[in-house]
């Protein structure tokens, strides 16, 4: 299954693409003609402060700290996340994930790209790598929507896209034992194939916790990985 696309998820796509090409596009939220997510709502998505916490994005307190990274540094090196994962984006990003909305995939992917100018643009990595779904979700879903970003954004960008990490197994909510067994626990669920270059970015739709980014950082820095960002479309605060 290359990039983690199934063969169902590509003619699943296919649709849609012909659909759009059709047809002439209107905006999902407001309903104006144009693109697919007007000027006026893609200003208003909620957003992440531009100067939050370079390690995870996330608003940082008067003193200039972040809550989070504050008391412990994480294994991965910078965030790249404009939006808030909530209203409309979480309906948009829910509908994409969980009621078969393929065709959100091109706009909330061209989103994430209309925030970076040129000279904003994140620093280039030598390889964007999906974070992985379960092959038990992936087979109910049809789709992984960590690879469809990273397909669009790679393609965008020119980066290559290496589909080298597996989930093994589903990784529930974990409650009880130290937070070195839970993460022991999250980072054996993940294995790694291939070389990769020093400095790599993971892609994915959603960060929560960021407990599966830093599972995946430490696995890829073990691996001999430098740096690791992430590109993140939206993240819970
Ligand atoms: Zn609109
Ligand atoms: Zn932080």
């Amino acid at each position: 299954m290359p990039l983690g696309l199934s063969r169902r998820e590509i003619w699943r796509e296919a649709p849609g693409r012909f659909v759009s090409w059709l047809l002439p596009e209107s905006c999902r939220f407001c309903s104006a003609p144009g693109t697919a997510i007007c000027d006026d709502c893609h200003r208003e998505l909620p957003r992440l402060p531009a100067d939050g916490c370079s390690w995870c994005a996330l608003p940082v307190n008067a003193d200039g700290d972040c809550p989070v990274c504050s008391i412990e540094a994480p294994s991965y090196d910078y965030t790249f996340c404009p939006f808030v994962y909530t209203h409309p984006l979480a309906a948009a990003i829910s509908a994409w994930k969980f009621h078969g909305g393929l065709d959100w995939t091109r706009p909330l992917a061209q989103a994430w790209l209309r925030t970076w100018t040129t000279e904003s643009l994140p620093a280039r990595p030598g390889a964007l790598l999906p974070v992985p779904a379960h092959p038990a979700r992936l087979a109910e879903r049809g789709y992984n929507q960590a690879a469809l970003l990273a397909r669009h954004w790679a393609r965008a960008y020119r980066i290559p896209l290496r589909d080298v990490l597996r989930r093994t197994r589903n990784t529930p909510h974990q409650v009880g034992g130290s937070r070195d067994q839970r993460r022991a626990n999250l980072q054996s669920a993940f294995t790694l194939r291939g070389k990769l270059p020093a400095h790599i970015a993971l892609v994915d739709d959603v960060m929560t916790t960021g407990s599966t980014a830093e599972a995946l950082a430490q696995l890829l820095k073990a691996q001999g990985v430098q740096r690791v960002d992430l590109w993140i479309l939206a993240r819970a605060l």
